[in-house]
């Protein structure tokens, strides 16, 4: 079969956007279709991007790209005791992704892939034995068009219904996601540190966030867990909703209280395990489509421009041997298996212990622990902390046990 192109990628976020430039670089004729009229509008993300290794080898992000740099976190207990934890981990941006992502896509186009915005993908075509060879897509919902290629790259999000028709299993579980809301407030004065609110009060099962922009603006957010509105075990907020619950702690902050909002807009982002395959024949699944986000904090952003390094680079040897078997290709979830996999089990085990936490036991976990504990805590090496929580308050072991067990 002759196509038209080598390979088709379905969404232009960091994922997709990633992908594209390094598969394109490698001189492989990629398009990207992307349904929103505009790439990163409209924005529905806290913007915040830590430095990883990944970023820092590949990309200098231009100023325009991030609102300002950031030093670390303020992380705040439910009683309002603060932790700050600043080191060469905690360093990273809080973005402004309508130009982050666009930014993201001019670099792909200027390595020769082709980005067609406005345009849905509507179905997965498939060939007489079942494999994706295409894609019906509309532009502008107008006479739906075929375009075909042998490879088919879904970085598609948390919508991810082209991804199911490949026979990816992506749909959520309420228990698994967090119902998100969040403001772009101004004034707002800070410190160049991110915080993050914790507490079944504030935030059940999820966390409420201010994140600074320049100028004296804020994101100011909130996630909770999908079940927390009909479960009362979780904090006993029957009928919880992020946004009422975000309005109470604004009403409730010296600061914000007065302050105007610029921007409102709801959300919902996954928190659980990974899907369970990445690949399939002729197909791939990358960033948040696949659940390749942070369970503790919900970060995708990262984690999306790894994968969409990591599977381009198999791309590009399956189509250099023209093999685009599931066998070949599996060799980018293998790598994704062996980092971060690991370490994104462990924040999710971190999450499940960290919800049957009480607001008084999580005080006190507060007040033992340090900013020198942290590191530890997010890198998945909890015996320490765990040994120094349960020395004081030994009840805490029936539900901390679960880390180190
Ligand atoms: C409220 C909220 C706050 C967040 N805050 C942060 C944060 O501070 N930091 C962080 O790292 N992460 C954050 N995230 C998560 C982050 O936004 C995502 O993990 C990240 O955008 C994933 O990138 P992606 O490329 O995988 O998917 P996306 O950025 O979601 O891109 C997917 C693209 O696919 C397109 N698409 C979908 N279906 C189709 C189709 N059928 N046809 C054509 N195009 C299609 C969409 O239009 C979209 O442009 C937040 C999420 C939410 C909801």
């Amino acid at each position: 079969m002759k196509y038209d192109h080598d390979v088709i990628v379905i969404g232009g976020g960091p994922a997709g956007a990633t992908f594209a430039r390094i598969a394109a670089g490698a001189g492989l004729d990629v398009i990207v279709v992307d349904k929103r009229k505009e790439i990163g509008v409209p924005v529905r993300c806290g913007e915040a991007l830590g430095v990883t290794e990944l970023i820092k080898e590949g990309l200098d992000i231009p100023k325009g790209c991030y609102s300002i740099p950031i030093d670390g976190a303020r992380i705040i207990a439910p009683n309002g005791k603060a932790i700050v934890w600043k080191d060469q981990g905690t360093k990273g941006w809080v973005l402004e992704r309508k130009t982050f992502d666009k930014w993201l896509c001019e670099l792909a186009v200027d390595k020769g892939a082709r980005i067609n915005t406005y345009t849905r993908a509507l179905e997965v075509l498939k060939d007489e034995k079942g494999k994706p060879n295409g894609l019906k897509v509309t532009h502008g919902g107008r006479d739906p068009f075929d375009i075909t290629a042998p490879l088919i790259v879904s970085a598609e999000g948390m919508e991810s219904l082209m991804a199911r028709q490949m026979g990816f299993k992506t749909v959520h579980a309420l228990y698994d996601i967090d119902t998100c809301y969040e403001y772009e407030m101004k004034p707002y004065v800070h410190e160049n540190l991110i915080e993050l609110y914790f507490g079944n009060a504030i935030a059940p099962r999820g966390y409420l966030w201010i994140f600074p922009k320049a100028d004296r603006k804020a994101n100011v957010g909130i996630g909770i867990g999908g079940l927390v509105s009909n479960d009362e075990k979780l904090g006993g907020l029957k009928g919880a909703q992020p946004k009422p619950l975000l309005d109470q702690f604004i009403k409730n902050n010296e600061q914000l209280k007065d302050a105007s909002t610029l921007l409102d807009f709801g959300g919902v982002i996954t928190v659980g395990a990974p899907i369970n395959e990445f690949v399939k024949d002729n197909c791939m699944i990358i960033g948040t489509a696949a659940k390749q986000v942070d369970p503790i904090h919900g970060g995708g952003i990262g984690l999306a421009m790894e994968a969409g390094v990591m599977a381009a680079g198999v791309a590009i040897k399956a189509h250099e041997k023209k093999d685009y078997r599931k066998e070949v290709l599996f060799e980018y979830e293998k790598q994704w298996r062996t980092h971060p996999g690991p370490t994104m089990a462990k924040r999710l085990l971190l999450r499940k212990v960290m919800e049957k936490v009480s607001d008084d036991d999580m005080n006190y976990i507060f007040n033992i622990m340090t900013e020198r504990d942290l590191p530890s805590i997010m890198g998945g090496n909890f015996a320490p902390v765990v040994a120094k929580m349960v020395a004081g308050r030994p009840q805490l072991l029936a539900i901390l046990r679960g880390l180190v067990s």
